[in-house]
């Protein structure tokens, strides 16, 4: 018999990583104020508003404006910088479907390019490559919480006069040279949907330092209205996309955790980049020195079948997860989506954006098939383990290298 758990062999894992959502009697006290103050509603309520300033400040913004969600938070956020039908909007290929769906919703183009080999982020010489008379703005996303080439991007969209928007749902707490994310470009939106790094089951932010973006994103979110103005004044196009009271009540309590489970998400990250580094066949996502903290919604490395018997990652995924270790899922290419593969984006757009098939849907993306296809991701809450944990994460997938025949 093999000494692969796969295939009834002794699993490496025996202590459990951390369980997430975490919560305590802080998340039950805070609900229960919200519930006998029968203020549940963002408006006249507390928690909410608090939330929003605490966490911008955490993040070293000027401004927050809580959200329903992550992906409505990416919407505001465009329709904040003026994003209109016939602009295009350059976003990685690597993502959620959220960083573009957002555009669209917006009647704009989104222009897929794509990332980069080794940090898996957006590749800024393919950002100047896309870049037409017709792009406003630049959806940058800080894959795994590693932030992108900041000091490029911002460069470029400073040169070609564009907005950059940090979506910045994997990267609470991340740092670029020492400052916070989030807020480096014109805004930055984050998610606190159940799998991120704080959480309310769902919820979003935008954070912003630009005055004039924060009003009007402000008003957006609030059908319109316009701050100490009669409630049925509406002077702008928007919608609602507040944040309960609720969800507030719960991220007050969670954003008191994150600075602590950030730091410990960002010790095992370095850990493991050591440990792993060190395994032949496995190349951790490229930490450059401005990465100073790294949120680390999820561990992100390369796998080299080559070094493990042709073993094909799904099957090497399949060994570890049986040798106690998570794993998530990659994003497949958003040009692979039925959603663009069918035409079915048109929807939203007009005019000869709706009749023409952009060259992004027939050019290759190498690189973000090379992720989808060879990268794997182990979850957040396993990095909220101890040292001893990252040792086995290591030991694990040692174990699976000198036994890779076994699985062929
Ligand atoms: C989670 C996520 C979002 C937003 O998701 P919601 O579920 O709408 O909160 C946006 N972009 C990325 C990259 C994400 O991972």
């Amino acid at each position: 018999m093999s000494a692969l758990a796969l295939l009834g062999g002794t699993r490496t894992k025996t202590k459990a990583f951390p369980t997430w959502p975490q919560y305590d009697d802080t998340e039950r006290e805070n609900l229960l104020e919200v519930l006998e103050s029968r203020k549940w509603w963002r408006t006249e309520g507390t928690k909410t508003k608090q939330f929003e300033q605490d966490f911008a400040a955490y993040q070293q913004a000027a401004y927050g404006i809580a959200i329903t969600n992550g992906t409505h938070a990416l919407e505001v956020a465009l329709a904040g910088i003026g994003i209109r039908p016939g602009d295009e909007v350059i976003v990685p290929n690597s993502t959620f479907v959220a960083t573009a769906s957002s555009v669209l919703f917006t009647g704009a183009l989104p222009v897929l390019v794509d990332v980069e080999a080794d940090s898996f982020n957006l590749d800024p010489d393919a950002v100047e490559a896309a870049i037409t008379e017709r792009t406003k703005a630049i959806i940058v996303v800080h894959l795994g919480g590693m932030a992108a080439n900041m000091d490029r991007l911002l460069e470029i969209t400073k040169r070609h006069g564009l907005k950059l928007i940090e979506d910045s749902a994997h990267a609470h707490g991340s740092e670029w040279r020492g400052q916070k994310i989030g807020a480096l470009g014109t805004a930055g939106t984050f998610s606190f949907q159940s799998s991120k790094t704080i959480t309310a089951g769902e919820g979003g932010i935008i954070i912003s330092n630009d005055a004039a973006f924060e009003r009007m994103a402000r008003s957006v979110h609030d059908s319109g209205r316009l701050p100490g103005e009669w409630f049925y004044s509406h002077y702008n196009s928007g919608s609602n996309y507040r944040l309960s009271e609720w969800q507030g009540a719960i991220l007050l309590a969670q954003l008191a955790r994150l600075d602590d489970q950030t730091g410990r998400r960002n010790r095992n990250g370095l850990l493991l980049d050591q440990l792993l580094g060190d395994i032949d066949g496995i190349t951790p996502q490229l930490r450059r020195p401005e990465n100073t903290r790294n949120g680390h919604y999820a561990y992100i490395f390369h796998y080299d079948r080559t070094k493990f018997a042709n073993v094909p990652t799904a099957r090497f995924i399949e060994a570890i997860k049986a040798e106690g270790i998570p794993n998530q899922a990659t994003y497949p290419p958003l040009h692979k989506l039925d959603v663009f593969q069918s035409g079915a984006y048109k929807q939203r757009l007009s005019g000869d954006q709706a009749s023409a098939t952009p060259s992004f849907l027939s050019q290759p993306f190498p690189n973000s098939e090379k992720s989808y296809a060879e990268a794997v991701w182990i979850p957040q809450y396993a990095l909220l383990g101890d040292e001893a944990d990252m040792h086995e994460i290591a030991s694990a997938i040692l174990k699976i290298q000198s036994h890779a025949r076994d699985l062929c």
